[in-house]
């Protein structure tokens, strides 16, 4: 048996268990914290691997009008019939899913579009906020690059095709810049590539190493008391006094529990009988050398290509876009092998410096992320689905946990997430 954590007695609160390590697990633990909790985290792996490691760090107010949105319609069959690479597909998964396909096809209009774009921009704006202070604090304010990202349009037809997009985020007031080719060119004289038009999001922001800003951040936790233990969860069961959480070889209660485990999440809420309807958007990375003479000062995202290009501290970050494929599928980095050759003719980039790193995207129907306690499950609370911006969203995300389980006004309206929309 890990150790108890003592029963709770008057004027203390409760014991809570995060599970999940990632960005948004820590973010909760820190956050709970700081609300006076006793929080123990709890991830499988020491490491920060999983998609709060391989993500394209871009803190993006842009990024919030989701993929499912009003444009999708017009996309969707040159997607789904086409050979861009920025979609890739498995058939007798899309037919698995198809309930989720046909909700998820639901949300594509503009009522569900801007909804959803101001839930999420208090999520992204808050949380950008959250880790400008906590970088300070951890003394890593190096790692946040303030000085926005970019959209790379090679042809006018998808420059116009993003004409929604940019208008959507206007009314959220993203701060943008469009760029002709000479400014771009100004701006980052390190790319190569002729562009139409570029999109400057200025009040973006960029890490140079997603996963040692997530250990910063468990760090802090921890120099504040906190406890984290490497354990791998594979059961969870209510009892009266709260909830009892198996590994191999031990058991570990606690009263509350988050759970925060981003992809797998529903292999523990499926025992709770409280499993979210998730599906898995898999992604790539692979670092490059580089040998040009003027590095990039922010990520691009060169929409024609259909890749994420990010300076990191380990190299060059190339990130590919969506493959829709089981989530425990090996790894097929055909879409990464794609866009390697527009990466290099828009950037000198080197030689490989790894192997193609596989993440998986939790998205939920709506491309909202689910924050809350679970109605049927008192003491349950999930703060998972981030899909494409949890490094984005995680902060807030904690902040959002904490001050509703402590029963305060919270900073962000949480309706929007709550874990009960679905059932
Ligand atoms: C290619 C790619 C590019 C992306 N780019 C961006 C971007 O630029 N900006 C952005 O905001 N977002 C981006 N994202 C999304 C972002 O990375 C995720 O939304 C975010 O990292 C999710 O964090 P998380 O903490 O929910 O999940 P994770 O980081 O996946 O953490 C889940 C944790 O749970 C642990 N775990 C799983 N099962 C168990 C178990 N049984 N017991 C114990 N522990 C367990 C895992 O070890 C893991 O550490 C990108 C994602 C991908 C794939």
């Amino acid at each position: 048996m890990l150790q108890d954590q003592a029963p709770n007695s008057a004027g203390h609160k409760p014991s809570v268990c995060v599970l999940g390590a990632g960005i948004v697990g820590v973010s909760c633990a820190l956050e709970l914290q700081r609300q006076g909790y006793r929080v123990t985290l709890l991830d499988r792996s020491e490491a920060v691997i999983e998609t709060s490691y391989g993500n394209a760090g871009v803190l993006a107010t842009s990024s919030v009008l989701p993929m499912n949105n009003a444009r999708l319609w017009k996309s969707l069959l040159p997607m789904l019939t086409g050979k861009s690479p920025s979609l890739r597909y498995q058939t007798g998964y899309l037919l698995r899913n198809c309930g989720w396909m046909v909700r998820f096809m639901t949300h594509a209009n503009e009522a569900s579009d801007s909804y959803r774009i101001t839930a999420l921009s208090a999520l992204v704006r808050k949380s950008i906020e959250l880790h400008q202070q906590w970088l300070t604090q951890a003394d890593s304010q190096q790692r946040l690059r303030a000085t926005g990202w970019l959209k790379l349009y090679r042809t006018p037809e998808s420059f116009n095709a993003a004409a929604y997009e940019r208008r959507m985020l206007q009314d959220a007031g993203v701060d943008m810049q469009i760029l002709s080719t000479e400014e771009l060119q100004q701006l980052e004289p390190g790319l190569q590539q002729t562009y139409h038009r570029a999109t400057w999001v200025r009040d973006a922001a960029s890490v140079d190493n997603p996963a040692q800003v997530t250990l910063a951040y468990r760090q802090l936790f921890i120099a504040a008391g906190g406890q984290f233990r490497v354990a791998d969860i594979r059961n969870v069961r209510q009892t009266s006094q709260g909830f009892e959480l198996a590994t191999a070889s031990t058991e570990l209660s606690c009263e509350k529990l988050v759970v925060a485990l981003g992809p797998w999440s529903n292999d523990l809420l499926s025992a709770l009988n409280c499993k979210l309807p998730m599906a898995y958007e898999r992604g790539y990375h692979q670092h490059f050398s580089s040998t040009a003479e003027q590095p990039l000062s922010r990520p691009v995202h060169d929409v024609d290509g259909s890749y994420v290009l990010t300076p990191m501290e380990q190299g060059y970050r190339l990130t590919s876009g969506v493959e829709l494929k089981e989530r425990d599928a090996p790894a097929s980095p055909v879409q990464l092998e794609a866009i390697i050759p527009s990466a290099r003719q828009a950037f000198p980039l080197g030689q490989p410096l790894d192997q193609p790193w596989l993440g998986r995207r939790p998205t939920l129907p709506d491309a909202l992320p689910a924050i809350g306690e679970v109605k049927e499950c008192p003491g349950l609370w999930l703060a998972t689905g981030h899909h494409h911006i949890g490094f984005s969203t995680g902060p807030a995300t904690g902040q959002l946990v904490a001050q509703l389980m402590s029963g305060q006004d919270t900073d962000i309206a949480p309706q929007a997430f709550s874990p009960n929309r679905f059932s």
